[in-house]
């Protein structure tokens, strides 16, 4: 399952963290989720919450970002939102679109005791 394999790579982050910083607990754990990441939110908090049980990150708070798709054309130099997946230029049509943001998921900050 997606979300199981990307609770447990955050998992293994927050442990490692906290195992550096001396942390007694984890409070908050702030993650950045691309919109083309493909997770269902609920579902990766459910997973989450079921790996960190009996673990220092047990009683955390999930705070979950949703970070939107970008995209930037290298044709003529539009930038914003892509639309329905859509990743031909709204502007010009071409499909020399980058993705500038929104496949990425990774930890943005921890708080810990
Ligand atoms: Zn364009």
């Amino acid at each position: 399952m997606h979300e199981m394999a990307m609770a447990q790579g955050v998992m293994e982050i927050v442990e490692d963290y906290a195992h550096r910083s001396n942390a007694k607990k984890v409070c908050t754990i702030s993650l950045l989720i691309g919109e083309m990441a493909g997770v269902v939110f609920e579902s990766l908090e459910f997973c989450f919450s079921a790996l960190a049980k009996g673990t220092i990150a047990e009683d955390a708070e999930i705070k979950l970002k949703k970070v939107p798709l970008v995209g930037h054309c290298n044709n003529c130099g539009w930038q914003g939102h892509i639309e329905n997946y859509n990743f031909f230029c709204p502007e010009c049509g071409s499909a020399k679109v980058d993705i500038i943001s929104g496949r990425e998921l990774r930890v943005e900050y921890l708080e810990v005791d």
